[in-house]
């Protein structure tokens, strides 16, 4: 592990069941002990952004009758959902959480600020940083590498499926090859899927690695968090 501030980004995929919808409250319960250990362990000061893919995602709802903007819109709220549902389970694990919100939502939810984002994770509370970049036509993915910059995180942690980077779909090709590390133009020149490029240049032009890794493998997280070194890294 690169460093002891972590923003670490997870998909809402993974927090229902492979191809699924909505929230697995085991999923979150078992994400939420593994994150409670690996904090135990090691030393790190973690701020995660998770996506709402596992509710809805702008781009694909978008159409005639529900337009891009309104689809994000509602992409950004799966996000705040997604963020109570792991606060609730961090706080019940034992874990102190604060959840910052890009669009205001005063009753559930702090409004994102940068330098109370970090006031809370000097003082070791986790931080869910929830309802995207507040704007439309990003994503988390892009949300997260720029919250990693604002908070300057060491590193911005994207946990998968997969053990890393490979050449190829690993689940698709059995002869993709897994890279332990790989450039940013590696990755932007051969389209190698980790993030969308947006994030991708956004971490290239500003120096922040990004460390990919199977967060489905279980007690990977609480090694990741505990400062084993574990898929690829993009630097
Ligand atoms: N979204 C957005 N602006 C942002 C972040 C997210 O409009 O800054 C919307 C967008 O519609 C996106 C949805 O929220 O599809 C859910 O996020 P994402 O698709 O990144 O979630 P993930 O695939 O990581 O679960």
């Amino acid at each position: 592990m690169a460093g002891n501030r972590i923003l670490l980004k997870i998909s809402g995929e993974m927090l229902c069941e492979k191809e699924g919808f909505g929230i697995n409250p085991t999923h979150v319960q078992d994400f939420a002990q593994q994150i409670k250990e690996g904090l135990a362990q090691g030393n790190a000061e973690l701020a995660m952004v998770c996506g709402g893919g596992n509710f809805l995602r702008g781009a694909q709802i978008a159409g005639d009758e529900i337009g891009r903007i309104t689809g994000d819109n509602m992409g950004m709220l799966a996000t705040i959902m997604n963020a109570l549902a792991l606060q609730s389970a961090l706080e019940r694990a034992g874990v102190e959480t604060r959840v910052l919100s890009a669009i205001p939502v005063n009753d559930l939810a702090e409004p994102f600020i940068r330098r109370r984002a970090l006031r809370h994770l000097e003082k070791k509370r986790v931080v869910l940083l929830a309802g995207g970049t507040g704007n439309p036509y990003f994503t988390t993915d892009t949300t997260a590498a720029l919250r990693a910059l604002q908070i300057r995180a060491d590193v911005l942690a994207k946990g998968t499926k997969v053990d890393g980077i490979y050449s190829a779909d690993p689940e698709k090709d059995p002869d993709a090859e897994f890279f332990e590390e790989v450039t940013f133009l590696d990755v932007l020149q051969k389209r190698l899927r980790i993030m969308d490029s947006t994030a991708v240049s956004l971490c290239m032009d500003n120096s922040l690695p990004i460390n990919v890794f199977n967060m489905k493998e279980q007690g990977n997280i609480v090694k990741f968090l505990s400062g084993e070194r574990l898929g690829t890294m993009v630097v």
